[in-house]
């Protein structure tokens, strides 16, 4: 199994600039029908995805891969396991929203990306997605609640968008106040 290390904006107490900057800008679409590249950077993303415990979704931009993919668990979100078949996760490629509805929630998130922080995000109850599989088939979904919320966080990945961006109020331990405190601007 590809092994891929998960790409930070920061890491202890040091900002990643190099990967700050993937993680940042918008990933490029993937050419349908798929080639060999789009292929292997899919298998790399599943692959990277189910040989991890601790992620409800990732997108290819947080393993270095500035493509328009991501995958996310469709179920059993509560336990910290690794996925074992692909009926477990689903993988979206090029995925467009093309219907928000009910009313927006608000709940904190982390992300691999933003370590030893959690956010308050607003996300909407129900999203339409239409995308192609990892087969390169077409697909339309309708997702709702957690895992609505879910695949916005990974969607945003996207657009190089990320939970801090959503201006709600970030949380992180004591001991990392100085460092959070100078990159967030807080007054402490
Ligand atoms: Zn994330």
């Amino acid at each position: 199994m590809a092994k891929s290390r998960t790409w930070t904006l920061w890491k202890d107490d040091k900002v990643n600039e190099e990967e700050s900057k993937l993680l940042r800008k918008p990933a490029e679409e993937v050419p349908v029908p798929f080639d060999a590249e789009a292929k292997k950077d899919i298998k790399t993303l599943i692959d990277a995805f189910c040989s991890r415990d601790d992620a409800l979704g990732l997108a290819a931009p947080q393993i270095g891969i500035s493509k328009r993919i991501v995958i996310f668990k469709n179920k059993n979100f509560g336990e910290k396991t690794r996925v074992k078949n692909s009926s477990e996760y689903d993988v979206l490629v090029n995925p467009r929203l093309t219907q928000t509805r009910g009313k927006e929630e608000k709940m904190n998130e982390g992300c691999l990306s933003c370590p030893d922080i959690s956010v308050e995000v607003t996300r909407f109850e129900e999203i339409k997605v239409r995308a192609y599989n990892e087969e390169g088939r077409k697909i339309s979904k309708r997702y709702t609640g957690f895992l609505a919320r879910i695949v916005q966080h990974e969607l945003d990945h996207l657009e190089g968008r990320l939970v801090i961006d959503h201006g709600g109020a970030v949380s992180f331990p004591r001991e990392k106040e100085a460092f959070f405190s100078r990159l967030f601007k807080f007054e402490s």
